[in-house]
């Protein structure tokens, strides 16, 4: 309802951080607590950001403290930039037709620009997917959003999904708005560079109710299943049998599907459609076709 409650709701530490530093290598010293989420994130840059120009502080004692002021100030002024974006796109989002506030407040706390390329931050608060490397893209946030709210339709905004099982990690951005609106996600990548990369990315935000694996997500996560809730950020012909059978009874599947192209039809492109699973009893399972959808293929193995 309200879109400003002081929540420090499980588990979201993410307000710890708020900007990218170079690399996020060494998170050692991040700061674990943080400042209420709106308005008052520069102390979380401030603090890090200080951290190099104070050692120069030491060597040329002359000029250094504005110079460690202003990158401070810089740093705030990024922090809060970035947040105000968030915020913005999620302002947009409501706009746009999504009414779940827990989702649009996960969309609103989830640094974005920590899951691209530094050279793409400056859209990363843009409605728009983005390249992530080995030809595959960050997903849309609108797309992002609808799809979560559709896994947690009926449940009120303060209960959280139980256990989601996310298939195609990626940069770990949906993995990681995931985990502020389920107690429990296990997010699945078949690329082992970018299954690298998310861990890095997710580092610093200290996710612990997420985990992410290695593997060929079309054969699920047996071992941690039955999952009430799984979500696809792949396109595949079809819904992989072990997901289906690793649904939880009563659990809902959302996942974008390819549509072969219209008997008679000449079209190159084989469209696709999200689809809604749910699963009623142990052989019975409704499925919804919903929105046209793009998403990278699904594909088998790893590599
Ligand atoms: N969840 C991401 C979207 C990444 S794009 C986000 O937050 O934006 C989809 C990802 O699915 C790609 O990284 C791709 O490698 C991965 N993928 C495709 N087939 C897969 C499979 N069988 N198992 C696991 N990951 C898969």
């Amino acid at each position: 309802m309200s879109s400003t409650p002081p929540r420090s709701r499980f588990p979201l530490p993410l307000d710890a951080v708020v900007e990218r530093k170079p690399t996020p290598k060494r998170t050692a010293g991040m700061p674990a607590t943080g400042a209420p989420r709106l308005g008052a994130p520069a102390p979380k840059s401030a603090s890090t950001a200080a951290a190099k120009p104070a050692r120069k502080a030491e060597a040329a004692p002359a000029q250094p403290v504005s110079a460690v002021v202003a990158r401070a100030t810089a740093a705030a002024a990024g922090g809060l930039a970035s947040e105000r974006a968030r915020i913005a796109l999620a302002s947009r989002l409501r706009v746009g037709g999504i009414r779940d506030e827990r989702v649009l407040e996960a969309i609103g706390a989830v640094p974005r620009h920590l899951f691209v390329e530094p050279g793409l931050a400056s859209q990363a608060y843009e409605d728009a997917a983005l390249p992530i490397g080995h030809q595959q893209t960050i997903s849309k946030p609108s797309v992002v959003a609808r799809m979560i709210e559709l896994l947690r339709e009926g449940l009120p905004t303060d209960a959280p999904l139980e256990r989601v099982l996310e298939i195609g990690t990626g940069c770990g951005y949906q993995a990681a708005v995931l985990s502020q609106v389920a107690r429990e996600v296990f997010s699945i990548e078949r690329i082992r560079p970018l299954h690298e990369q998310a861990k890095a990315n997710l580092r610093s935000l200290r996710l612990p109710n997420l985990r992410l694996h290695y593997g060929d997500g079309m054969l699920g996560l047996p071992q941690a299943g039955p999952f009430p809730a799984i979500i696809l950020a792949a396109a595949g012909m079809e819904v992989p049998q072990a997901l289906l059978e690793q649904l939880a009874i009563g659990g809902r599947l959302v996942a974008p599907v390819a549509v072969p192209p219209q008997a008679g039809g000449a079209g190159q492109t084989v469209t696709q459609q999200l689809l809604l699973i749910e699963r009623l009893n142990r052989h019975r399972f409704q499925r919804t076709a919903l929105e046209a959808v793009f998403f990278v293929p699904l594909k088998s193995g790893t590599i």
